[in-house]
C-alpha cells in the first residue's frame, strides 16, 4: 500500500497572485500590508518593499509588460540574474500579466542560456546588468531581438519614480517597462476560473532533467505553486507555539532563486505566511553567518555543503546564532553524522530535519512533523494530500521496464521512489515524450529516479539515484548535456558521464572516454574542452579517464552503476 499522508488540508482554486494577497484567507488589512515583506540584506533600511509596496510594484510591471507590443498571456519570460530585490517584482509582475515565468542561472555561458531561450520559445529576456554581455550574446544565438531584451536591478524600486539608468550593450533598461503607480493600483490580474484553470494554467518552467537526458522545462501550475505552500504552512502549523513563531519568523534568502527550492519559500511561501524576506545578492558563508546574527534569523534551510560549512568552519562559533529555532536541509543527501555535528552548534538545542523533493514537485514532498524527533538521515512523510509509495523495478533484456510494490516491506527492500499530490507537475514544457517516460504507465505517478525505503516509522530514507543526474552543490548537472558536448570533440568516439562523490559528501562529474582509433588527445585536454563551454559547476572536476568501451546493456543504456563502481574501486586502489 502507498504512504497515503496523515492530513488533508483545502486547496483553493485560484490564481497564485490572488492567493497570495487577497483572498479570504490572507486579507490585507492596513496593518498586513504594511508589514516588511523583502528587505536588500545589505541596505535593509532604505530598500525593502511593504507587502502593499510589492504588490504595487508587481502590478506596475504586469500592467507595463502586457502593454509591450508582442506581449501575449502565456508567453515565455525569461529572468537570468542573481538574487536582488528586483527578482521579487519579476516573478510576480510576470505571473499577475498571464506570462510563463522561466529563470537561468546567471553564471550560465550564453550557449546554455541560448538553449533555454530556444527550449522555452522566451519573447522577453530580463537580464542583471553582470550577465549582460552574455545575454546579449545568447539573445543573438537564439534569434531574439534586442528590442525584446531588457537590462535590470533594483535601483528604479528604490530611486526616484522612474529613473532610468539608459541603454548598456545596446539594450535598454528596465525602468520603461513599468506603468504609472496610479493606474497600476485598479490593475487586476487575470483571475482564473474553478479549478480546472487553476490547474492547468503553467506559470512557471523551471529547468530540469528530470530522471534522464538534458534540461527541460518543468511546467509548475498556479496550482502546484500553492499547494506546495500551503503544505509548507501546513508542517510549521503543527508546532504547539505555531501562531506566536510565526509572528516573530524571519526569513534569510541566500540559496539562488533561480532554483525551485528557493523560489518556492521565498518568493511565494514567505508572501503567503507574512513573514520578512532579507534577500542575499550572493551566496557568502561570512556574510551569511553575520546575516544571521544581525537580523535575528528564526529559520536557517540549508543545502549540504553549506550544512558541512556549519558543522566544521571554525568561525561559526564566533557568532550569536541563538534567534535561529529551526533548522532544515534538503535537495541532496546529508549524513545523520553531519546533521548531528551541525547540532552542536546550537547545543542540541534544535533538531535538524532533512525533506526531500525535486523540481518537478514544484519544492518538496515529503517532510517532517516538527514535533517528532529526527535522529536519522530519514527525510519525514508525504506532505498533506500526498502519497508516496517505493517500487521494485526489473527490465528485460530490450529495456522493458515492470514494477512491483515494496512499500511495506521495510528497510532492507530498497526501490523507485514514486509520488503524487497536488504538487506535482503538469509535465515537462513541449516535451510529451519525456513526460510520458516520467509517469508511471497508468500516469498517476511521478516516478522520481531515486532509491529509497521506509521504516516501520513510515519515515523515508533517499539512499541512491536511479536516474543521472549529478548534483554538484545543490545544482544539476545533467549527464546527458556534457555528453553531448564531449561527444563532439574529434578524437573521441564515445563517452559516458557520472558523478563521483566527494569526501564533504558532494560530487563531482567525471566523463568515461572512448578514443577514435589512432587519436592523440590526452585526458587534461577533454577537460578543457569542456571548461569554457558550461557554467563553473557543470566543469569535469571529477576529471577523465579513457576506457576501451562505455559498458552499456542489449538496448544501449549505459550502465553507469558499472562506471560508478569503477570509479569508487579506483578511488579506493589510489
Ligand atoms: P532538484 O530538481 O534540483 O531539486 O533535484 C532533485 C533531486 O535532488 C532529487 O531527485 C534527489 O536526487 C536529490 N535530493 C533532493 N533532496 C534530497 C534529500 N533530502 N536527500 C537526498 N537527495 C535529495
Amino acid at each position: 500500500m502507498p504512504y497515503k499522508s496523515r492530513w488533508t488540508v483545502p486547496i483553493p482554486d485560484c490564481s497564485l497572485p490572488t492567493f497570495l494577497f487577497t483572498s479570504a484567507t490572507h486579507a490585507e488589512t492596513p496593518e498586513v500590508a504594511n508589514k516588511p515583506c523583502y528587505l536588500d540584506a545589505s541596505n535593509p533600511d532604505t530598500h525593502y518593499f511593504t507587502r502593499a509596496g510589492y504588490k504595487l510594484w508587481a502590478q506596475r510591471f504586469a500592467l507595463g509588460l502586457s502593454r509591450l507590443p508582442d506581449f501575449q498571456p502565456g508567453d515565455r519570460v525569461l529572468v537570468f540574474s542573481g538574487n536582488n530585490l528586483g527578482f521579487p517584482v519579476a516573478f510576480m509582475g510576470i505571473c499577475m500579466a498571464g506570462g510563463i515565468f522561466t529563470a537561468a542561472n546567471p553564471t550560465f555561458v550564453a550557449r546554455e542560456l541560448a538553449y533555454q531561450l530556444k527550449d522555452s520559445g522566451a519573447k522577453f529576456l530580463f537580464a542583471a546588468e553582470g550577465s549582460l554581455e552574455t545575454a546579449v550574446q545568447a539573445a543573438k544565438e537564439a534569434g531574439l531581438g534586442k528590442e525584446r531584451v531588457r537590462w535590470f536591478d533594483a535601483d528604479v524600486l528604490f530611486e526616484k519614480d522612474g529613473a532610468n539608468k539608459g541603454r548598456k550593450h545596446d539594450v535598454e533598461y528596465w525602468s520603461s517597462v513599468f506603468a504609472g503607480p496610479e493606474e497600476a493600483k485598479g490593475f487586476q490580474w487575470n483571475e482564473l476560473k474553478g479549478p480546472n484553470e487553476a490547474k492547468d494554467t503553467v506559470l512557471a518552467l523551471n529547468y530540469s532533467s528530470g530522471t534522464t537526458g538534458v534540461p527541460k522545462g518543468v511546467m509548475i501550475t498556479h496550482r502546484n505553486y500553492i499547494s506546495n505552500c500551503i503544505q509548507h504552512q501546513h508542517l510549521a502549523t503543527l508546532n504547539p507555539d505555531a501562531k506566536a513563531r510565526t509572528a516573530r519568523a524571519k526569513w534569510l534568502c541566500f540559496l539562488p532563486l533561480y532554483h525551485a527550492m528557493a523560489q518556492t519559500i521565498y518568493l511565494s511561501g514567505g508572501v503567503m505566511r507574512q513573514i520578512p524576506v532579507y534577500i542575499m545578492a550572493k551566496f557568502d558563508f561570512i556574510q551569511l553567518l553575520e546575516n544571521i546574527q544581525r537580523f535575528r534569523i528564526t529559520d536557517f534551510a540549508m543545502v549540504p555543503p553549506i550544512a558541512v560549512m556549519v558543522a566544521k568552519h571554525p568561525v561559526v562559533k564566533k557568532y550569536d546564532l541563538s534567534s535561529v529555532e529551526s533548522i532544515g536541509s534538503g535537495a541532496a543527501p546529508l549524513g545523520s553524522e553531519a546533521s548531528r555535528e551541525v547540532e552542536k552548534i546550537w547545543g542540541g538545542r534544535l533538531n535538524l530535519k532533512q525533506g526531500w523533493g525535486m523540481t518537478e514537485v514544484t519544492c518538496s514532498l515529503l517532510g517532517w512533523d516538527p514535533t517528532k524527533y529526527s535522529a536519522s538521515f530519514g527525510v519525514g512523510e508525504p506532505n498533506a494530500n500526498c502519497e508516496a509509495k517505493i517500487m521494485a523495478v526489473s527490465e528485460d533484456v530490450n529495456g522493458n521496464q515492470s514494477f512491483t510494490e515494496i512499500t511495506e516491506r521495510g528497510p532492507e527492500h530498497r526501490g523507485e521512489l514514486w509520488c503524487r499530490g497536488p504538487n506535482i507537475m503538469k509535465g515537462y514544457w513541449n516535451n510529451e515524450k519525456a513526460t510520458k517516460g516520467t509517469f508511471s504507465p497508468d500516469g498517476q505517478w511521478l516516478r522520481s529516479g531515486d532509491i529509497a525505503y521506509v521504516d516501520e516509522d513510515g519515515c523515508f530514507f533517499i539512499v541512491d539515484r536511479m536516474k543521472e543526474l549529478i548534483k554538484v552543490k545543490g545544482n544539476q548537472v545533467a549527464p546527458a548535456e556534457l555528453e553531448a558536448l564531449i561527444i563532439d570533440h574529434p578524437a573521441i568516439q564515445d563517452v559516458a558521464v557520472i558523478g563521483v562523490p566527494t569526501p564533504d559528501g558532494d560530487e563531482k562529474p567525471k566523463a568515461f572516454c572512448v578514443k577514435q582509433p589512432g587519436a592523440n588527445v590526452t585526458e587534461q585536454e577533454v577537460c578543457d574542452f569542456v571548461k569554457d563551454k558550461v557554467v563553473r559547476y557543470k566543469r569535469l572536476v571529477g576529471g577523465c579517464e579513457f576506457v576501451d568501451a562505455i559498458p552499456k546493456n542489449p538496448s544501449g543504456k549505459i550502465l553507469r552503476r558499472q562506471l560508478r563502481d569503477m570509479a569508487a574501486n579506483k578511488a579506493k586502489a589510489n
